[in-house]
C-alpha cells in the first residue's frame, strides 16, 4: 500500500527523546551524528527492564542512521563474571539488536581515565582524601544539612599527586585513601559534595587481571567512557536524574572536545515480577527457580525459553512509550504482544495434557486414517499436517462430563461432539475403576461427517483429541505468575509471596506424532489449549518437552479485578 494512501500509519508521534534529538539534529548539534550506547554491568542477566534500554538505545541508533555502542560497564570486579558478560551479549543478539564494532569496556579506558583524574588534581579540582568511609559519610551532611570539608581537602596538589600515584602503584590497603572530586559540600545536591571518583580495591578484575589495585567510581567512569567514544545521547534510567550535573561537571573540567548529553527516562516496570538483578541473583541462587533461564524468570534468557518470540518483547516495548513518569506495566500487555505474533505464526496441532482413553466401538479395530489438517487455519500457505485417526484416542479429562449444562460444549455421556479435524462421535458409555474414577469412554462415530456437518442435527462443541497408537508421549509445563502479589518488591521478603503453585508439569501428555520432527525453540499453538514451545534445552525427539508460553485467552485480566 502506498503513503498516500493509509496516511495515518505513518504518522507515529514522536516521543520527548525523539524531540530532544530532533532539535539537536536542526541546529546542527554533534555534526548530525546520533551515537548511543547500552552499558550493562556484567554482573547478572538481562531482564526484561533492560529489553527497554536496548529497545530504545539500539532503535533510536538505527532511526536516526547512526550506531550504538555496546559496553560493559566492569569497574566493581567483585561481582562481575564472563559467564555473565557472554548472557549479556547472546540476549542483546537474540532480541535482534548488533552493536557497533567491536564490544567496548569501561576497563578499556582505565588508563584515560587515570589521566583525567590526574588532570582533575592538577587543576585542584581533585583530592586524596584520608577520611575512613564512616568519616566521610558523617562529613557528607543530608538532605537538610550541608555537608562539611574534609580535613585534607586543601592538601597540596604535589602531596594529592603523590598519593594517588602510590595508590595506583598499590602502596596502600583497599579503602584507606579515596580520591574525590573537589566541587562543593553545601550543594543542595549530595551527589555533588565532592564525591569519591576512585576507590582502592586490590582485587582482580575479569580483563584486567591485577593492573589496577584502583577503581574509577561509576560517575567519573560513565562520562568520560561515553565521551571517548563520542556518544551523542547517553540514556539512561530515571535515578540518574541527580547525577547528571556531575556527569557534566566532569566532562566541563577534564579535556575532552565531547560533550555527550545525558536523558533520563522511567523504568519499565512490570507488575508480578522484579526487575532487580539483586533479587534475580536470589531466585537462582536459593533455587527457587531452575536458573537464569527458568520460563518463569522475567530475564531474556527466561523469556526466550518461554518461547516468546524477539519480536513480542519489542513490540511489547514500544507500546509502553517513552516518558518521565514513573509507572507499572500490566502483564497483559507483555502477553497480548506475544499472542499478536503467535496466533499469526505458529502451526496448530493437537496434544493432550490430561489424558482420558476415548474408544469408538463401530470403528474397526485395525483401521488407520491418515487424516489432513491444515497447519493454520487462515494461512494455507504453512501447508498440511498429517493426523492419524484410529478406533483408540485420548482426549483430554476436562472435556468430559457425565452430565453438564448447555455451557458446557464438550463430550458429555449420550451427546455428540466433534472431533477436532475429524468426525462427530456420541458417548454411549462410561467405564470407571473400583475407586469410581473414569478410566474410559466409549462412543460411537458417524461416518458421514468427516469435514461437514450432519444434514439432520446441529452439533455444538469441538474438542481436540490424538491416536492412542499413533500420538507420543511428552512432558508439558504449564506456567502461573511467580509471584502472588503485584508488586512484590514491597513486600518485607519478597521470597514469601513466591507462588508455589508456579510450574505445573503434565508428564503423561500425549502429542501429534508431527512433533517428532520439531525442533527445540520452535513454537505451536495446541488448539484451544494455548501457545507451547519445545524446550530450547531438554527437548529430542526421545524427549518430548514443551513449555506454555501464553494461553489463548486473556486471564490477566481476570487476576486484576479479584
Ligand atoms: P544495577 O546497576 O543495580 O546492577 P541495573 O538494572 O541498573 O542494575 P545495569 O547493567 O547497570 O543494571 O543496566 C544497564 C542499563 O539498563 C542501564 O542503562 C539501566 O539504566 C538500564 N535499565 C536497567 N533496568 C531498567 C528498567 N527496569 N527499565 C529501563 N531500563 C533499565
Ligand atoms: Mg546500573
Amino acid at each position: 500500500m502506498s503513503h498516500s494512501e493509509k496516511p495515518e500509519e505513518n504518522i507515529k508521534p514522536t516521543n520527548f527523546i525523539e524531540n530532544i534529538i530532533n532539535e539537536d539534529l536542526q541546529q546542527g548539534k554533534n555534526d548530525g551524528a546520533v551515537m548511543t550506547r547500552f552499558p550493562p554491568e556484567p554482573n547478572g542477566y538481562l531482564h526484561v527492564g533492560h529489553a527497554k534500554s536496548i529497545c530504545l538505545n539500539f532503535g533510536i541508533a538505527a532511526q536516526y542512521h547512526g550506531n550504538c555502542n555496546l559496553r560493559f560497564d566492569d569497574t566493581n570486579p567483585a561481582k562481575e563474571s564472563d559467564e555473565f558478560a557472554k548472557a549479556i551479549q547472546a540476549d542483546i543478539e537474540w532480541l535482534g539488536f548488533k552493536w557497533n564494532a567491536k564490544i567496548r569496556h569501561a576497563s578499556d579506558y582505565f588508563e584515560n581515565l587515570y589521566q583525567y583524574a590526574i588532570e582533575l588534581i592538577e587543576k585542584n579540582l581533585a583530592f586524596v582524601d584520608e577520611l575512613s568511609a564512616d568519616e566521610m559519610r558523617e562529613y557528607r551532611g543530608s538532605l537538610t544539612e550541608p555537608g562539611k570539608n574534609s580535613p585534607f581537602r586543601d592538601r597540596p596538589i604535589a602531596e594529592s599527586l603523590d598519593l594517588f600515584t602510590r595508590m595506583r602503584a598499590g602502596e596502600f590497603a583497599d579503602g584507606k585513601l579515596a580520591l574525590r572530586a573537589k566541587i562543593d559540600m553545601s550543594s543542595p545536591n549530595i551527589k555533588m559534595r565532592d564525591p569519591v571518583i576512585y576507590r582502592i580495591k586490590r582485587m582482580h578484575h575479569i580483563r584486567t587481571g591485577d593492573a589496577w589495585p584502583i577503581y574509577p567510581m561509576y560517575d567519573f567512569t560513565h562520562c568520560t567512557s561515553d565521551a571517548i567514544e563520542g556518544i551523542t545521547h547517553s540514556l539512561c534510567t530515571l535515578e540518574f536524574e541527580d547525577h547528571r550535573p556531575l556527569y557534566d561537571w566532569v566532562i566541563d573540567n577534564i579535556s575532552i572536545d565531547t560533550h555527550p548529553q545525558q536523558i533520563e527516562f522511567s523504568r519499565l516496570n512490570l507488575a508480578y515480577t522484579i526487575t532487580s538483578k539483586r533479587k534475580l541473583t536470589q531466585l537462582v541462587d536459593e533455587e527457587v527457580v531452575g536458573g537464569w533461564d527458568d520460563p518463569r524468570m522475567p530475564t531474556l534468557s527466561g523469556m526466550r525459553r518461554r518461547g516468546y518470540p524477539p519480536q513480542a518483547i519489542r513490540d511489547f516495548v514500544e507500546l509502553t512509550g517513552v516518558t518521565k513518569k514513573n509507572h507499572v506495566v500490566d502483564m497483559a500487555l507483555l502477553e497480548f504482544s506475544v499472542r499478536e505474533i503467535l496466533n499469526k505464526q505458529a502451526a496448530r496441532t493437537m496434544a493432550v495434557l490430561r489424558p482420558l482413553k476415548l474408544v469408538i466401538e463401530n470403528y474397526p479395530k485395525d483401521k488407520t486414517e491418515l487424516l489432513q489438517a491444515p497447519k493454520h487455519p487462515q494461512d494455507e500457505s504453512m501447508g498440511k499436517r498429517t493426523v492419524p485417526f484410529s478406533k483408540v484416542l485420548y482426549i483430554d479429562e476436562e472435556d468430559f462430563r457425565e452430565e453438564a449444562n448447555k455451557k458446557f460444549k464438550r463430550l458429555v455421556l449420550g451427546k455428540e461432539v466433534r472431533l477436532r479435524n475429524s468426525y462427530v462421535i456420541r458417548c454411549d458409555e462410561v467405564i470407571k475403576n473400583d475407586s469410581g474414577e473414569i478410566t474410559e469412554v466409549r462412543c460411537h462415530y458417524d461416518a458421514d461427517t468427516l469435514g461437514k456437518n450432519p444434514p439432520d442435527r446441529k452439533v455444538k462443541g469441538v474438542i481436540h483429541w490424538v491416536s492412542a497408537e499413533h500420538s507420543v508421549a511428552a512432558k508439558v509445563r504449564v506456567y502461573d505468575r511467580l509471584f502472588t502479589t503485584a508488586n512484590p518488591a514491597a513486600e518485607g521478603n519478597f521470597l514469601d509471596c513466591v507462588n508455589a503453585n508456579s510450574l505445573c508439569e503434565y508428564s503423561n501428555a500425549r502429542v501429534e506424532p508431527s512433533m517428532l520432527d520439531a525442533k527445540p525453540e520452535q513454537r505451536f499453538q495446541f488448539e484451544r489449549e494455548g501457545y507451547f514451545v519445545a524446550d530450547k534445552v531438554e527437548f529430542t525427539p526421545q524427549n518430548i518437552v514443551f513449555n506454555m508460553i501464553v494461553g489463548l485467552r486473556d486471564t490477566w485480566a481476570k487476576i486484576e479485578q479479584n
